[in-house]
């Protein structure tokens, strides 16, 4: 079992700084993001004055989520949906058009904010979730962290284009999680289109629909002429029977983040699928690393609600700090309870991190060998949301060549904080916010330390920045 300086610092209700300041004294030379074994750790908290309570990962994580009552009477749920396909073939359109299908009766116009996912209700009157990120990158990621929320996937193939790759691949990926498809073939309204081919395509990759003798529904739709859109929504309540979804309603709440984000005016927000229970204001929760008291639930209709049942997209306030998509959730009884979780989960979360970084398997050791020539430019990166960050560290990755390359220590979503600072400083990084600031404590652990801090709010800027520098880094050429 490892710990950082900086972990064991916060643990203590000290500054990392003025921890590692101890440790010299003692003759140890560290840094914030060094890590202490157990054995050691002990040593040094007992050295403080302080008492020592060791949990084991068993002790912290067991009967968070109690077993499911084999007795308890379970409702039915809606169906949650999620829209894959290739690109420009309608998926934003036809989420678009779906969303607007029943915005509230009798509210002219009815606002509608996107939260990452939206509930409307069939011809038949029950209700449909749809995750509102289209496309196979978010179903991936959040299916590769054990969040398993789809339970149907709608294929959008556009008539005028056929099965494209990103097509067989969205087909590929439900099959592999074991989601049943629906076939919605889209543009329909375009002259000369032949949906027949769009079928006999799709026979090639082992998807035979139903009008070809098959067992996978198919559906022609036009997402902006809004065509057969309720043919769909019949489509998905027949899967959906069919899959016999069902919930116990009252049990103890847990289930998935769908989205989240750091809001200037609202803090926290993030967007949370319930799978089991009930969800209620003023609940207890712990979602991933961060936890909190849920102090508002707002449904995609920007209504505030007191609770939320299954499979029902709700926004909560109220949390610490920013979940990534796919955690998951769980109400518990105590805010120590929920402490205990996120702080354990918060410190497994930076060692992996750690050893990704600090690795010395073979491999990586011959990595680094061939890589000894190259000139890093580390990097501490911070932005608003978790989308934004991606992207950059993409953009970053893909400026590296032979000579100079950036390498990302960290990244979160939110505000900068001191430390952020103190890894930055720790391995000469500057710190780089994206859409967000750096708290007080940050800025003047920066002041004090020398770590620069950047801002940007336009992606281009950063990228060509440092771009800039890198080429900075360059031998001059002789
Ligand atoms: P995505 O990349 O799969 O999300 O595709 P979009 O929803 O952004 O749609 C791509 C383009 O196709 C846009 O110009 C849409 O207006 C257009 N489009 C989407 N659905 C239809 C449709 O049903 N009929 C026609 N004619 N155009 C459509």
């Amino acid at each position: 079992d490892l710990i950082t300086v900086q972990e064991l610092a916060q643990r203590m209700a000290m500054r990392s700084t003025d921890l590692i300041r101890e440790l010299m004294k003692q003759g140890q030379m560290v840094q914030a993001n060094a890590t202490l074994d157990a054995d050691t750790a002990q040593l040094i908290v007992e050295d403080l004055g302080h008492s020592v309570k060791r949990v084991s990962e068993s002790d912290v994580e067991d009967g968070l989520i109690a077993e499911a009552n084999p007795d308890a009477e379970r409702v039915s749920r809606p169906p949650v949906v999620t829209i894959m396909g290739h690109v420009d073939h309608g998926k934003t359109s036809l989420l678009d058009a779906l969303r607007q299908t029943n915005v509230v009766e009798g509210e002219a116009g009815g606002i509608t904010q996107h939260i990452g996912a939206y509930q409307v209700k069939a011809p038949d009157g029950k209700l449909i979730s749809f995750l509102d990120t289209p496309g196979h990158a978010a179903f991936t990621s959040m299916r590769a962290r054990g969040a398993n929320v789809t339970d149907i996937v709608i294929i959008v193939v556009a008539a005028d284009d056929g099965v494209m790759p990103q097509t067989i691949e969205s087909i590929n990926h439900a099959k592999a999680a074991g989601v049943p498809m629906i076939i919605a073939i889209n543009k329909i309204d375009k002259p000369n289109v032949d949906p027949n081919r769009v079928k006999t395509e799709l026979l090639q990759y082992e998807v035979q629909v139903e009008s070809m003798g098959g067992e996978v529904q198919d559906i022609e739709v036009s997402a902006l002429k809004r065509m057969n859109l309720d043919g769909l929504l019949e489509a998905i309540q027949l899967q959906a029977e069919l899959l016999e979804l069902t919930a116990d309603a009252d049990r103890q709440p847990y289930g998935t983040v769908v989205e989240a984000q750091l809001d200037k005016g609202r803090g926290s927000v993030s967007t949370l699928l319930v799978q089991e229970g009930t969800l209620k204001r003023g609940d207890i929760v712990v979602v991933g690393a961060e936890w909190g008291k849920v102090r508002a639930l707002i449904d995609d209709q920007g209504h505030q609600v007191k609770e939320a049942g299954p499979s029902k997209p709700i926004e909560i306030l109220g949390l610490n700090g920013v979940p990534e998509p796919g955690d998951q959730f769980a109400v518990v009884e105590h805010e120590a309870r929920a402490r205990e979780v996120a702080e354990y989960r918060a410190r497994k979360k930076r060692e992996k991190a750690n050893a990704a970084t600090s690795g010395t398997s073979l491999e990586q050791m011959m990595a680094q060998l061939q890589d000894a020539e190259i000139k890093d430019l580390p990097i501490v990166l911070k932005g608003d949301v978790q989308g934004s960050v991606e992207a950059i560290v993409g953009s970053l990755q893909k400026m590296a060549n032979k000579e100079v390359r950036v390498r990302v220590l960290h990244t979160g979503v939110g505000a900068i904080s001191e430390s952020d600072v103190i890894l930055a400083e720790a391995s000469k990084a500057p710190v780089i916010g994206f859409n967000v600031r750096a708290n007080k404590q940050a800025r003047e652990e920066a002041e004090r330390s020398g770590v620069e801090i950047r801002y940007y709010s336009v992606i281009y800027d950063l990228i060509d920045d440092i771009k800039g520098t890198l080429t900075g880094m360059l031998d001059p050429e002789l």
